[in-house]
């Protein structure tokens, strides 16, 4: 019915995974095991964040109504689904699907979605009590591809580490795990046989079926370029004629100030807004304390995704957004006012986020995304969100 956890944030992968199943869910609120006793009733408002004990009858009440009102503002929204996400004055945007199971694939053709931008490959691996063997994970992607109907299937490679650790692997001490062996580093350094395979995998679902690969972590050409002259390397052993695409997830710092040489060496790119919020502000993602000015919405975060989507504009590439981010409606227009045309995000979310972009101007999102470039806070961002949109959403 809901989810409450004591530690995490609102884009860490427990967030992620009940925006997934549609399920409201409040994280970080501390203590919560030892404070709220069995069977107590309680509500919780996955959009504001409240939780409320025991609540009186009219709180009650007003939680239904809202509810009420969330429920009819979705199903407005979904109704709407089969019109085409293009903004009033007729900028076409992309939306696309984060998935991380198999099952997750069906809602791509509900919502009218133009394939998947984000393939988490990880969830497959985590409750696994031994590595998937080649023939399993090539069957999975050839079955998800077969799925999509010829819209493609990004597969990012395996982001272990951090706050993702499969069973099979022995634990392992790190006194900062999301800023030791993860993402690349740990596919290039630390298990290369695991990479391998999946590569392997993903090449032979790829021979039939439009599959990109994409690499998490990525820091600049060198380790772009590593991984790629590995994925050649498996790509001549397999015999595979036609190389799928493969691209670049920015999501470190090092990364933006390398983007030109990682779109020189890249057919795609793709920013994750979770981690890259994480890493500019030196803020933990799953961090119960970070909200408010922690967000994407600092500017300084929004210069990064600005800068980067600039530069993949000037050199023609197609560049996705494909964190959190933009599965919030506010967030996707502003996203859309920077510049970006393809988003990808939870299935469930895009509803809403394509029912907001239909509502606006792309010329005013512009404006919009020029103040917020030159705001000195993420709370200046969010008060001129909350200032502005209302009058280009009217819908809303
Ligand atoms: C991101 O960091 O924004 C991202 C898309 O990857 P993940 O959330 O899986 O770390
Ligand atoms: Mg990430």
């Amino acid at each position: 019915v809901g989810v409450i956890t004591e530690v995490g944030g609102e884009t860490g992968h427990a967030a992620i995974l009940a925006r997934a199943l549609g399920v409201p869910a409040v994280t970080g609120i501390r203590d919560a095991t030892r404070l709220i006793a069995a069977n107590s009733p309680i509500l919780i408002d996955g959009q504001s964040g409240e939780i409320v004990l025991n609540p009186v009858v009219g709180k009650i009440d007003a939680c239904l109504a809202n509810r009420e009102s969330f429920d009819q503002e979705t199903r407005d929204a979904v109704g709407a689904e089969v019109r085409e996400c293009v903004t009033r004055d007729g900028q076409k945007i992309h939306l696309y699907a984060n998935i991380g199971r198999p099952f997750e694939v069906e809602q791509i053709s509900r919502h009218h979605l133009d394939g998947v931008g984000l393939f988490r490959t990880e969830y497959l691996f985590l409750d696994e009590p031994v590595m998937p063997s080649f023939d399993r994970q090539r069957e999975l992607y050839q079955e998800i591809a077969a799925a999509l109907d010829n819209r493609p299937l990004t597969v990012r490679t395996l982001d272990f580490g951090g706050d993702k650790r499969p069973a099979f692997l022995d634990p392992q001490f790190e006194a900062n795990p999301n800023l030791g062996l993860r993402g690349l580093r740990f596919s290039l350094m630390a298990s290369q046989e695991l990479f391998r395979t999946q590569v392997r995998a993903v090449l032979h679902a790829a021979k039939d079926h439009d599959v990109r690969i994409m690499l998490p972590m990525v820091l600049g050409a060198a380790d772009l370029s590593q991984a790629i002259d590995l994925i050649l390397e498996i790509a001549q052993q397999e015999e595979c004629a036609d190389l799928p695409a493969i691209g670049a997830l920015i999501e470190t710092p090092a990364a933006v100030f390398a983007i030109e040489e990682i779109l020189a060496g890249s057919d795609f790119i793709s920013i994750g807004t979770n981690d890259l919020t994480q890493f500019i502000l030196a803020a933990d993602r799953n961090a119960v304390a970070m909200i408010d000015d922690y967000t994407v919405l600092h500017p300084s975060v929004l210069r990064a995704v600005h800068q980067v989507i600039q530069a993949a504009n000037r050199v023609s590439k197609p560049v996705t957004v494909c964190g959190e981010a933009a599965a919030d409606p506010r967030v996707a227009c502003l996203l859309v006012g920077l510049g970006a045309d393809r988003l990808s995000m939870s299935p469930v979310s895009a509803a809403r986020v394509r029912f907001a972009i239909r509502a606006c101007h792309q010329r005013s999102l512009k404006e919009l995304a020029e103040a917020a470039l030159a705001c000195h806070s993420g709370d200046a961002v969010v008060t001129l969100l909350s200032d502005t949109l209302p009058h280009t959403l009217p819908e809303f």
